[in-house]
């Protein structure tokens, strides 16, 4: 049996007045997009009040159906076969046989529902459904018919083609991709930052990702590891803008200068003040980290206080109340775990003190960078004007 159309379905509650059409639209480009890498031609379009997509050329469902189930905003996703419309006759034979070839001699409870679109068509749909039900019952003589709590619905719809579907595949929920505004995530190669990205994502907002690296202390392979994640994240959330922050200088200074067991704080102020002097030129709405509390010293409720002190945007902590089991979980499901867990060391693995204070006060570090303060602007300043840009691509 072959698939020609998927129906798509999305969640209609925050869907009223103006905001349908933003949705909607925003909906058809993401769909288009995650096709574009698909062999075969796709046409997505709008028909009264569903997204659908009409598959021709030589393509593979399961490539298909992969690509739809990734796109954030649907919430289901009904593979359709289509036959020619001609009369009562026709449409009985043909709805017969894709009862047949998809549930063959099986004992099921079913529903039949017709939607006349085109009403050139003769009859009404109740008695459309009544006789197809009938139909069904005197070929499958298991079947039964189960109005209330069928196990199968099997939906017929009567436009330019019949189109008979009765399955609804998982869909990625979520908001369209471009509904929500756009966020700055601090992308590092670990398990964490990637699985918060997705899920700032899934709510509509667009992302852009800013890595920090420390050459030669960091090689270029963990530079690409995070290059490949954010690939990896792509095929879900479409294009990202990545700045790769040459770290060095600013690392170094901290770890001559700075006592050692404030390191790691220090340093992720840095991150963070340079992360959001990015976001601020490209209008971001917000910064995004994979932090989640107490899971290291530098993510206590303590430490979170003092990095969060030099922000002026809010930052957005989606896992913050995720246990790493619930992280990696989510890693293996968005395919980014494996690449995640490769052994190219980051700059905070290797700039570690051995004994990180867990409750930094922030007055305490507040005091530790006016030693550095004046010579970091500098530093700052070159790193972002230094920063390497790559567009990612979905
Ligand atoms: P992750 O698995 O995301 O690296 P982690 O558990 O290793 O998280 P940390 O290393 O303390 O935690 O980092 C906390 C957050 O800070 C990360 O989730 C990420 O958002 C950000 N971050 C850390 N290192 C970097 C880096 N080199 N470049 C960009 N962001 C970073
Ligand atoms: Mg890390």
């Amino acid at each position: 049996m072959r698939y020609k159309t998927f129906l798509l379905k999305y969640g209609e509650i925050a869907l009223k007045g103006k905001n349908r059409h933003v949705f909607e639209d925003a909906l058809v480009k993401q769909v288009r997009l995650s096709l574009k890498k698909t062999d075969g031609e796709f046409y997505v379009g709008k028909m009264q009040g569903r997204i659908y997509v009409d598959c021709e050329g030589e393509y593979d469902e399961n490539e298909v159906i992969q690509a739809l189930q990734r796109v954030f905003g649907l919430v289901g996703i009904c593979p359709v076969v289509r036959f020619l419309r001609e009369g009562y006759e026709k449409l009985s034979e043909d709805v017969l046989s894709y009862v047949k070839e998809k549930y063959g001699d099986r004992a099921f409870t079913f529903k039949v529902e017709t939607r006349r679109a085109l009403k050139t068509f003769p009859g009404n749909s109740m008695q459309i459904s009544a006789d197809l039900g009938g139909d069904i019952l005197n070929v499958f003589p298991k079947t039964k018919v189960d109005i209330h709590k069928p196990e199968i619905l099997l939906q017929v719809e009567i436009r330019e083609d019949i189109y008979v579907y009765s399955e609804i595949l998982k869909g990625a929920g979520g908001m369209p991709i471009g509904t929500g505004g756009r966020a700055m995530l601090l992308l590092s190669g670990g398990i964490d930052s990637p699985v918060a990205g997705y899920r700032i994502a899934k709510r509509g907002v667009e992302i852009e990702a800013c890595y920090f690296h420390a050459p030669p202390y960091t090689t270029e392979r963990a530079k690409q590891k995070v290059i490949d994640l954010a690939k990896i994240l792509s095929r879900h959330i479409g294009r990202i803008k990545l700045y790769v922050v040459n770290f060095t200088d600013i690392q170094m200074t901290i770890y001559e200068k700075c006592p050692h067991n404030e390191l790691t704080i220090i340093m992720r102020r840095y991150m963070m003040r340079i992360a959001e002097q990015f976001a601020i030129k490209d209008e971001c709405l917000g910064l995004v980290t994979g932090e989640s509390i107490g899971q290291v010293a530098s993510q206590t409720m303590q430490s979170l206080l003092t990095t969060n002190a030099v922000c002026t945007l809010p930052v957005y902590r989606p896992l913050i109340g995720y246990d790493k089991s619930e992280i990696v979980e989510q890693a293996q499901e968005i395919d980014t775990f494996e690449t995640s867990i490769l052994p190219f060391e980051d700059c905070c693995t290797i700039f570690v003190a051995k004994h990180p204070v867990t409750k930094p006060m922030l007055k305490a570090i507040e005091k530790s960078e006016e030693l550095i303060f004046q010579e970091m602007e500098a530093k700052a300043i070159e790193a972002i004007k230094t920063a390497e840009i790559i567009k990612i691509e979905m």
